[in-house]
């Protein structure tokens, strides 16, 4: 067995996927991914820019954007499916300013969250924020409500929460979605 030096992450080489023989299905998920939101996908040079200010790269989660995307043009889909990074993405968009190629990683990230829902893998690190948005209407849940009190500011903010038709709305469209179907979260 190959002695690897302490500290220094291994290489994965990811080329030996696009060898082998590939389902239909896979072949099209690069395509799919680009009609989820993730057009520039194919543009990626995999220069790493957007892994070396990635948290979820520097964190340890294991398919953060640079990554995620060469495995997707490689045509990787059923292993991506289990995997919770997309799901712990923090939307911070470090990742479209540094990118030379304008392919927006975060776009890739979202657009693999659209495609595990409907293949019903929600991560579990969402539900949480799932069963705010439709009791609350955000997705991280407002706390501070006495601070908002002490200041003079009204205790519900200016946004769904305080108004009922808006939270009525979004409550209609969630039970729309497969979100509903899955039944992970109470939807009176
Ligand atoms: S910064 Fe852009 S081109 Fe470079 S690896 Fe990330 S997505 Fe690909
Ligand atoms: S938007 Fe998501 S993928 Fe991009 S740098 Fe931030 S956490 Fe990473």
């Amino acid at each position: 067995m190959e002695m690897m030096e302490e500290g220094v992450p291994p290489v994965i080489n990811l080329s030996k996927l696009a060898e082998r023989e590939e389902t239909e299905l896979e072949k099209k998920v690069a395509e799919i991914i680009k009609e989820l939101g993730a057009e520039r996908i194919m543009y990626c040079m995999q220069c790493g820019a957007c892994a070396s200010i990635c948290p979820l790269a520097k964190t340890g989660f294991e398919w953060y954007n640079k990554k995620l995307i060469k495995a997707l043009i490689v045509g990787l889909r059923d292993e991506l499916l289990d995997d919770p990074t997309p799901w712990a993405c923090v939307a911070c968009n470090r990742c479209t300013e540094v990118c030379p190629r304008r392919v927006s990683p975060f776009e890739v990230m979202f657009a693999m969250r659209r495609l595990m829902a409907e293949e019903y893998a929600i991560g579990s690190l969402a539900i949480e924020g799932l069963r705010a948005l439709y009791e609350y209407g955000h997705a991280v849940y407002m706390t501070g409500r006495e601070a908002r009190k002490k200041v003079g500011l009204p205790e519900k903010p200016p946004s769904t929460e305080s108004d009922p038709k808006a939270l009525e709305d979004l409550r209609k469209i969630l039970k729309q979605t497969k979100l509903a179907d899955l039944g992970l979260i109470p939807m009176e």
